[in-house]
């Protein structure tokens, strides 16, 4: 660098280190998280728009971190991907979602299920199955009151130690849900192999439509392959009256959006929907 000192290279230099930095730094607050059991789990409801009736939630992952506050996914799960620290976030989610299963059947409310997120590289675990069966004795909770959910991208990998993982799953009374269906780019094979109850309709697609027709189809042509397969369905980020409508009208009952109602915490949720307290 001759004249001002530093050229391209040297700038390109220094943001690549700042960059590492802040990734070893995300990977031990992320560990010290894990540690410290640092998350929390919303729940946001899912109801059947046919009859206005709550069907249960999907526990989803917050960050509570000692200085920023809450953390939402979309800012953490990609490191915690990269970093190898999905399997112990889904761990405490799930415990957390039990715990809180177990809270709302003794005090006496009503909902059919509870979804939790769950990765490949758990149903690739033989010992998943019983993880899942201690918590649930551990945690005084039914088998039938969750559902778990795994992304398309993962679940159309089907490999055999997978499918016999979801099948002893399936066989204990735990439901299994497609996750983001319709974004996977995959054939749609593996539904014949797998264990599946429930298709969860992407919110990429509910999004536009109806003014999309081509979005619409996609929802539609869902819908068709849920229903001749014997499969439940549920759609992602409905908003509007609209989305409401043509869903309703193409065949899709059961919803979980803004429309209905946001993430909360379990406290909101007994005030806003149980009325407890
Ligand atoms: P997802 O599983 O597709 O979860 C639904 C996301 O859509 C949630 O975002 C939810 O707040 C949001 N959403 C629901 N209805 C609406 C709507 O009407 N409009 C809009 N704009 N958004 C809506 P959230 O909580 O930020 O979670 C983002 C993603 O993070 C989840 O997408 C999931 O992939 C991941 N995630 C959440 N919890 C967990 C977890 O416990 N484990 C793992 N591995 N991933 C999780
Ligand atoms: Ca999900
Ligand atoms: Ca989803
Ligand atoms: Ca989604």
């Amino acid at each position: 660098a001759k004249h001002n000192g530093r050229n391209a290279y040297e700038f390109y230099v220094e943001s690549m280190t700042q960059e590492i930095l802040a990734r070893l730094d995300m990977q031990s607050k992320l560990r010290i998280a894990l540690e410290d059991r640092d998350f929390v789990v919303h729940y946001q409801p899912q109801y059947n728009m046919k009859n206005d009736t709550l069907i249960g939630f999907e526990a989803l992952v917050r960050w509570q971190d000692k200085e920023k506050g809450l953390i939402f996914p979309g800012d953490f799960i990609p490191y915690a991907e990269e970093f190898g620290m999905v399997v112990g976030i889904n761990r405490q989610v799930m415990e957390m979602a039990m715990i809180q299963a177990a809270k709302w059947h003794q005090a006496g409310v009503y909902f059919r299920r509870i979804s939790v997120n769950i990765s490949i590289e758990q149903v690739e675990d033989d010992n998943f199955v019983i993880f899942v069966k201690k918590l649930l004795l551990k945690t005084e909770c039914r088998a039938e009151w969750f559902i778990f959910e795994l992304v398309e991208s993962q679940v159309m990998k089907n490999t055999e130690t997978a499918i016999i993982v979801l099948q002893d799953l399936s066989d204990l009374g735990i439901e299994i849900a497609v996750d983001d269906f319709g974004t996977g780019y995959s054939s749609l094979a593996y539904l014949k192999h797998l264990p599946i109850n429930e298709l969860k309709i992407d919110r990429s697609f509910i999004m536009d439509t109806p003014q999309n027709s081509d979005d619409a189809s996609i929802v539609k042509a869902i819908i068709a392959v849920g229903k001749n397969l014997n499969l439940d369905l549920i759609a992602e980020g409905v908003e509007t009256e609209e989305q409401k409508e043509f869903l309703l009208s193409s065949g899709c009952e059961r919803v979980q959006g803004y429309l209905y109602g946001r993430p909360m915490s379990s406290d909101d949720i007994d005030k806003k929907i149980f009325n407890l307290v």
